[in-house]
């Protein structure tokens, strides 16, 4: 596996490869689990060369604590990517990234005032500026994305179409632990009880699942999963929303299959979590 950490090498390197060849390309913060992993295998599988990069952007970091905390295991992915079958894998510093902060504001109108855009302000700016900048720099013809980050996926789908990059946007399946809980790197800084408590976010989606399968409405709904944290005092609720899967807006109603999700952020203890369910 060849390893970069120079927007101007990657780019020359790759130059080779982009007449005959496709490039899969699956951007991380690192600290890699089998979520991360699974998209490198499904790149692996759909192109000639693989490409991931590892970088903690803080430019989509709207709490200097969270960033700080961020978990950085720099070897040890490089370790996974290698054995998960990637060919090139991107590490730039800060630096490299932002030889001077951005000045560029982006706006995902609709798209991020809702969820994770209405709790994390500035949060899909940074997100969206860092993968244009990838984009640009690796010139993929596939980009593999998670649907754990599912607001993240429309974010995505609406900057290539806003600014016409020649990339296909691939949203792979969330990976769980055998308990329910998402896989995320952030799930390092559980405590050990914590750890055994998480997996309630994928119960709250079960349970929200079930009622609205129950032809329960989407208010009732929404308060059945309150009342669940309510009894969880080492939750913190932040929202449990119930929107169309591609433009993240509420709906009232169940849509077509696979078209609507339900999205649900708590805090336990000092971590922020997230998860959905498509269905
Ligand atoms: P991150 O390193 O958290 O920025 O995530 C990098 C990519 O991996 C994003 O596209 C995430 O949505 C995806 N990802 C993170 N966790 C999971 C998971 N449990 N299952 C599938 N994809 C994931």
């Amino acid at each position: 596996m060849k390893r970069f950490e120079k927007a101007d090498t990657i780019r020359q390197y790759l130059h080779t490869f982009r007449t005959e060849s496709t490039i899969g390309f699956v951007p991380t913060m690192g600290a890699l689990h089998e979520g991360h992993l699974a998209l490198i295998e499904t790149a692996r599988r759909e192109n000639d060369v693989v490409v991931s990069s590892i970088f903690v952007n803080p430019v989509q970091f709207n709490n200097p604590d969270d960033l700080a905390r961020y978990p950085r295991t720099l070897e040890e992915d490089c370790q996974k990517l290698e054995a998960a079958g990637c060919d090139v894998v991107f590490a730039p510093s800060v630096d490299e990234m932002y030889p001077t902060p951005p000045t560029l504001h982006l706006n995902f109108g609709s798209l991020e005032t809702v969820m994770e855009g209405a709790f994390r302000p500035g949060h899909f700016n940074g997100v969206g500026i860092v993968v244009a900048k990838l984009f640009n720099i690796v010139q993929p013809d596939r980009a593999y994305f998670g649907q754990k980050d599912l607001q993240q996926v429309g974010v995505i789908r609406q900057l290539i179409r806003d600014l016409s990059f020649p990339v296909e946007l691939i949203r792979c399946p969330i990976i769980r632990e055998t308990d329910g809980l998402a896989m995320s790197s952030r799930n390092r800084n559980l405590t050990a009880a914590e750890r055994e408590q998480a997996p309630a976010l994928f119960q709250a989606l079960t349970l929200a699942h079930d009622c609205l399968l129950d032809e329960q409405s989407v208010t009732q709904t929404k308060a059945v999963v309150t009342d669940f944290f309510n009894e969880k005092p080492e939750f913190r609720l932040e929202y449990i929303d119930i929107v169309n899967a591609n433009t993240l807006q509420p709906t009232d109603y169940v849509l077509a299959p696979g078209q609507t999700a339900i999205c649900l952020a708590a805090h336990l203890g000092k971590v922020r979590l997230i998860d959905n369910l498509v269905f």
